[in-house]
């Protein structure tokens, strides 16, 4: 492998919040979460902006360890087609969803950069913000995606340990640790407006972890200043493979980790998915997360048909409907947000105004 990028190894963009990450018993963990509720409330009122994932296709050439979609499962594939995913869209907007994320898995000779494209541009008909989670692409690809309507990306590292990544990442084009690492840069420099990373918390020791997702977001805002960069913080869930994690991420240490990064990076949308439980989302909900996914199906499509959706990638711990989790919000008095964007800012970022410094 190359050599690491210095942002990666540089301790200086991540000290201050290796305090803040020490687990304590005196207290420390309420004091954070005040300091961090506040922070959010003076930066982003009481809004939640809500998506919700649509899962295109279950193919895919890796073999991730941890996930229910690798290629030595023995679940059925398929993908969506395209009169699917319109009626897929119609159902998510009939629950109120404005903002829609799409996924697949690897690139394969089923799912690939046309598919892709083509399901953007059928998305940005229906629904006003459509993301990508999706594989890494080239410059060249980011932008054709952007000016078929894509706004933002998401790509988690999973883990930043070259050593357990390449454990972990058993076959197939995900094994590249650097290529994936430099993605959300490509996609940046391809007019993607907004890209959202992450670690799959449990594959690496976390502190550890947190630290360098720390430094590739200061990386990423320092480089790319005019660019939306939001954090993720997934845990893992059971999934067919029956992958156990190596580290246990208790829910007092995601939440210091959560306040940790609203205290260190007040401007950054934190967000937190379905994979955690009701009780652990109503609490963090305004405590420092501002985004969350909403009503989510693990399996290819589920909303419009949800008898034949199939194999899940992981189970989903918080279920509720989309309606039980807005009146959850409004009764701790935050804003529940379907639409936090503008179709007029969709297409790609120009290359005269680049988000680069
Ligand atoms: S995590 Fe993504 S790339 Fe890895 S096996 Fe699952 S779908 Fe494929």
């Amino acid at each position: 492998m190359n050599a690491l990028p210095s942002w990666l190894t540089d301790k200086r963009l991540s000290e201050d919040l290796e305090p803040l990450l020490a687990p304590t018993d005196d207290g420390s963990l309420e004091m954070l979460a005040a300091e961090a509720q506040a922070i959010t409330l003076r930066r982003f009122g009481r809004i939640i902006s809500l998506y919700a994932p649509l899962y295109l296709s279950n193919f895919c050439s890796s073999g991730c360890a941890y996930c229910g979609f690798a290629s030595d499962r023995t679940a059925p594939r398929r993908r969506l087609e395209f009169d699917e995913i319109e009626k897929e869209l119609t159902a998510m907007k009939a629950l109120g969803i404005g903002d829609a994320l799409l996924l697949t898995g690897e690139r394969t000779s089923a799912v690939g950069f046309d598919y892709l494209r083509r399901a953007v541009e059928i998305a940005a008909k229906v629904m006003p913000r459509v993301a990508v989670e999706a594989f890494p692409m080239t410059v060249a690809e980011y932008r054709a995606l952007a000016e078929a309507g894509c706004t933002g990306i998401t790509i988690y590292q999973e883990t930043y340990d070259p050593e357990n990544y390449a454990k972990l990442h058993r076959w197939g084009p995900k094994r590249d640790f650097l290529e994936r690492l430099e993605t959300p840069e490509r996609a940046l420099q391809g007019g993607i407006r907004s890209v959202g990373i992450g670690a799959l918390l449990g594959l690496s020791e976390p502190v550890g972890e947190a630290l360098a997702l720390a430094r590739h977001v200061r990386h990423l805002c320092r480089t790319y200043w005019k660019a939306g960069v939001s954090v993720s913080f997934p845990r893992i869930r059971p999934q067919e493979g029956g992958y156990q994690p190596a580290f246990t991420v208790d829910d007092r240490f995601l939440a210091r980790m959560i306040f940790a990064f609203r205290i260190g990076m007040p401007d950054v949308d934190l967000v937190l998915s379905t994979r955690e439980s009701p009780a652990f989302r109503d609490g963090m909900a305004g405590l420092g997360i501002t985004r969350m996914s909403i009503a989510s199906r693990t399996t290819v499509g589920g909303y419009h048909d949800a008898d034949s959706a199939g194999a899940t990638q992981f189970e989903v711990s918080d279920d509720r409907s989309a309606e039980a989790f807005c009146a959850a919000l409004r009764a701790k008095n935050l804003e529940p947000v379907f639409k936090n964007w503008d179709a007029a800012y969709n297409g790609p970022i120009s290359e005269k105004e680049s988000l680069c410094r």
